[in-house]
């Protein structure tokens, strides 16, 4: 009898058949992402928000599109730090790939849509709470800038799952939901590690060879008949589009909250949105997820913990690396990759300060420094500083004369430090506005710095409060307006828009957010 129940071992595949399962009551459309279906999956977004055929497809019910093939991978995964053995798609399943008529590939995924043979010992669904969290945060990321899977649709039903939300022994109902989200890949480095793990290193090869060849097409054509090289020419790519996708996230703010290598793509991109957290106050040691106790995952800690991610691809890819100078190629890689992360982040902290193009590394690194210092200190908010930086010129900052609305930095100007961290920005700003060559002296005026600047400063991210107040009207009164006001208002971020205003998005959060924590049961 105990042999009854057990989570069977699967050797030897990378995915297995299952059919979403589909809600017992009616599903209900929460959300659509335009763009998502209009660009990415050459849809009517106005033909979807009405079609049954669409809801039943975004919700897991029938019928499912032709000829789609429905799958969840098989994958496994270090989780803070220690192998977890086979994890897999719990709780998603692949529904196709697609081809559109700009040439782009996306394979399309359903998430929460019931059980797989990966589940284990849960039930397979999503909660509407996590479900809207993931919903937003990867259009905002996308519009960010930030490499990331995209979400299509969200959609939700009065079936009901069990979650401990606030850890206290008390799991609550919760309405469950499904969102169809889009990622060229969703191979992740736990996909390589398993198969490396079991030994299965002919499934290991065939699916390093597949990842290349569809993925890095240039790499197959330079190392046609070098496999070894191949593979090192790929490891070698992950580790720089790692340092440049964790490169974003920290000039952003984002902590991603489970940074387990069975959340990081091959393909560099942002996955698995689940306790992240935009950061407000800056705080190097922000941990967004309640579980993570030791702050393994802490935002100051992502680029090494992405260092960490990339030596267990390395430690995967080892076997399949036979030459000697294909591995030298790989310790050389791995070695450059606190390079490649610096070179990518102080690019991206240089146009933020309208800085770009000024030259000296060294001094931009001194201010760059100099600022988060002082935002520690004063406790500022990261998106804000860098915003009201952008939409206040350098004069007025020498001569202390703030525009009225300002909330972030009369809290810098009263730090000891900014007096001196002011002459340096000065001075570099200056030089940006008479470097040698004459277009740029003709092109350059204050106007210009911050008009530069309040392209790449976001006014609006996804703070927690703003994804709770969704969440709340969403889950209590079955009302989506706040999710669709985010929506707008996140596909924009750079744009001063009324209606964010006016919901106070750029603004002090209210009082009753102070003590919101983000619970990782989803
Ligand atoms: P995550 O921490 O969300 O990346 O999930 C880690 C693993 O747990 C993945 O293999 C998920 O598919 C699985 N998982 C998470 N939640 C559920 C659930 N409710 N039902 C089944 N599997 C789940
Ligand atoms: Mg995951
Ligand atoms: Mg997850």
């Amino acid at each position: 009898p105990e042999e009854k129940n057990y989570v069977r071992r699967i050797h030897n595949v990378s995915f297995s058949r299952v059919m979403p399962t589909p809600f017992h009551s009616l599903p209900v459309l929460v959300a659509l992402s335009r763009d998502v279906l209009q660009d990415l999956l050459d849809l009517d977004p106005c033909d979807c928000a009405q079609s049954r055929a669409f809801l039943a497809l975004a919700s897991g019910g029938q019928p499912q599109p032709p000829n789609s093939l429905n799958l969840a991978h098989r994958y496994g995964g270090h989780q803070f730090g220690h192998w977890a053995g086979q994890l897999g798609d719990g709780r998603a399943v692949l529904v196709g790939s697609y081809l559109n008529r700009m040439g782009g590939y996306w394979e399309a995924q359903l998430k929460g849509s019931g059980k797989t043979p990966y589940s284990r010992d849960g039930d397979g669904r999503a909660v509407l709470r996590s479900s809207i969290r993931e919903f937003l945060a990867s259009e905002a990321m996308h519009a960010l800038g930030v490499p990331t899977s995209r979400a299509a649709s969200l959609v939700t039903s009065d079936d009901a799952a069990w979650r401990d939300q606030f850890y206290d022994g008390h799991p609550r109902q919760e309405h469950t939901a499904v969102v169809l989200r889009l990622a060229p890949s969703w191979f992740r480095i736990g996909t390589l590690e398993i198969l490396h793990r079991n030994k299965e290193f002919e499934l290991l090869r065939q699916t390093l060879d597949l990842v290349t060849q569809h993925y890095y097409p240039d790499l197959v054509q330079l190392h046609m008949n070098t496999p070894s090289s191949r593979y090192a020419a790929f490891f070698a790519r992950v580790v720089n589009e790692t340092a440049e996708m964790i490169a974003r996230w920290q000039s952003v703010g984002f902590t991603h909250g489970v940074c387990n290598t069975d959340n990081f793509s091959l393909l560099s991109l942002t996955i698995d949105y689940g306790p992240f957290g935009f950061m407000e106050t800056y705080d190097p040691d922000f941990v967004p997820n309640t579980s993570d106790d030791e702050g393994m995952y802490r935002f100051q800690y992502q680029p090494s913990v992405g260092h960490h991610n990339l030596v267990k691809l390395w430690e995967t890819l080892k076997p399949l690396v036979t030459e000697r100078r294909d591995r030298d190629t790989m310790h050389e890689g791995l070695m450059l990759y606190a390079a490649a992360f610096n070179n990518a982040f102080l690019g991206l902290m240089s146009e933020k300060l309208g800085l770009e193009g000024v030259g000296d590394e060294e001094e931009t690194e001194m201010l760059v420094a100099g600022l988060l210092q002082i935002m520690e200190d004063v406790e500022a908010d990261f998106t804000m500083t860098f915003r009201e930086l952008s939409e206040t010129t350098v004069s007025d900052l020498v001569t202390d004369t703030l525009p009225g609305h300002t909330w972030v930095l009369p809290r810098l100007l009263a730090h000891s430090a900014w007096r001196g961290w002011l002459r340096l920005y000065h001075s570099l700003a200056l030089r940006c506005a008479t470097d040698s060559s004459m277009e740029r002296v003709a092109s350059y005026s204050e106007g210009m710095r911050m008009e530069r600047m309040q392209g790449v400063n976001p006014r609006y991210v996804l703070r927690n409060w703003m994804a709770e107040e969704a969440i709340r009207r969403a889950e209590d009164e079955g009302d989506f307006s706040v999710v669709h006001r985010l929506q707008r208002v996140l596909q924009n971020p750079y744009l001063v828009q009324h209606e964010a205003e006016v919901a106070g998005y750029a603004h002090q959060p209210p009082q009753w957010a102070q003590k919101l924590r983000v619970s990782c049961s989803s």
